[in-house]
C-alpha cells in the first residue's frame, strides 16, 4: 500500500510508536525493507537521498512504487535531505509521495520562505513535506543547534509543513568511540506540546536503545536509520566474499540482506512499530 507521509504517520500520534525510515540506495536494501516490514506486519518508510537516487537512477523509484503497490503493509517513498527545488521537483516527477527540504543551515526566515514554497508546490499534487529546524551534529565536528519549542511552533504555523525534523541530541553517522550521545527528552516533550504534527529524528544509529525507545514513546513519529543497516550488510558481504569462487549475486547477496533485515526488525521492535500495520 503506497502512502504519503501524513497518511503513514497518522496512527503514530495516537498509538505512540515511530516508523523507521531506511536509506535505500539499492534494490537489495529495498528487498530487505519490504520483507522486514511484511514479516513484522509493520509500516515502513523507504527513504532515498538525492545522492542515492543519482546512483540508483530515477527508474529505481518506479520499482519502489511497484513494490509498495504489491504489498499489504503501508509504504511511503520519501526524499531524504532535498537541498533545493531541483531535488524536490525531481523526486515529485519520479513519483515520491513525500519530500524533505532541508533548510536547517539557513537563517530562520529563509528556512521558512524556502519550506513554504516547497509546501505549496508539493501539496498541489498530494505530496507531504518534511522540513528541519535546528541542526543535527555530524562526525566532522559540527555542533548541535537544539530546536527551540517556540520557534518550532512558529515555523509549523507559517510554513504548513507536514512533518518536522528536530535537533535534540542526535548526530548523523556512527559515533566514534568515547563519544556518548545524549538525547534531550525534556526538550522533546516541550516541542511535542508546542506543535501537533509528526516529529522526526535523524541520525539515531548510535544513540542508546533506551533513549531512542523513550523518544518513540514521547512523540517521535519517524526515525531515520542509515549507517546501522549498511554496516550489517557490508560486514557480512566482506565475510561472504572471502570465498573467491562466488560470483552469482543470488549466492552473494541473500545472507547480506538477511543480516540487514535482522537490524531492521530490531529497530521495528525498539520503535514499537512491529504489528502496527493493523492500524491502517
Ligand atoms: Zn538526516
Amino acid at each position: 500500500m503506497l502512502c504519503n507521509m501524513t497518511e503513514i504517520c497518522k496512527p503514530t500520534l495516537t498509538h505512540h510508536f515511530a516508523i523507521p525510515a531506511f536509506n535505500t540506495g539499492t534494490s537489495m536494501v529495498l528487498r530487505a525493507c519490504i520483507e522486514a516490514a511484511e514479516e513484522a506486519n509493520a509500516p515502513v518508510i523507504v527513504e532515498i537521498h538525492p545522492d542515492e537516487l543519482r546512483f540508483a537512477r530515477k527508474s529505481f523509484a518506479k520499482m519502489v512504487i511497484e513494490e509498495a503497490h504489491n504489498t499489504k503493509v503501508p509504504v511511503c517513498l520519501h526524499l531524504d535531505h532535498g537541498a533545493n527545488l531541483e531535488d524536490v521537483m525531481t523526486a515529485i516527477a519520479c513519483g515520491f509521495t513525500s519530500v524533505m527540504i532541508d533548510g536547517s543551515a539557513l537563517p530562520f526566515e529563509e528556512n521558512i520562505a524556502q519550506t513554504k514554497k516547497v509546501v505549496e508546490i508539493a501539496h498541489a499534487v498530494g505530496v507531504s513535506v518534511e522540513a528541519e529546524l535546528g541542526t543535527i551534529g555530524t562526525m566532522e565536528g559540527n555542533q548541535i543547534t537544539y530546536t527551540r519549542p517556540e520557534e518550532a511552533k512558529e515555523f509549523v504555523e507559517r510554513t504548513g509543513v507536514d512533518t518536522l525534523a528536530i535537533a535534540i541530541g542526535t548526530r548523523h553517522g556512527l559515533y566514534p568511540k568515547g563519544l556518548t550521545p545524549h538525547l534531550e527528552l525534556e526538550l522533546l516533550k516541550q516541542i511535542r506540546e508546542a506543535v501537533s504534527i509528526p516529529l522526526v529524528l535523524h541520525g539515531g544509529s548510535d544513540n542508546p536503545d533506551d533513549e531512542i525507545e523513550q523518544a518513540c514513546l514521547t512523540g517521535i513519529s519517524k526515525l531515520n536509520i542509515s549507517s546501522d543497516i549498511k554496516k550489517a550488510f557490508y560486514v557480512k558481504a566482506r565475510q561472504v566474499l572471502k570465498d573467491e569462487s562466488l560470483r552469482e549475486p543470488g549466492d552473494i547477496y541473500p545472507p547480506c540482506i538477511d543480516e540487514m533485515k535482522k537490524v531492521m526488525r530490531q529497530k521495528m521492535d525498539l520503535f514499537h512499530t512491529t504489528g502496527t500495520a493493523v492500524l491502517y
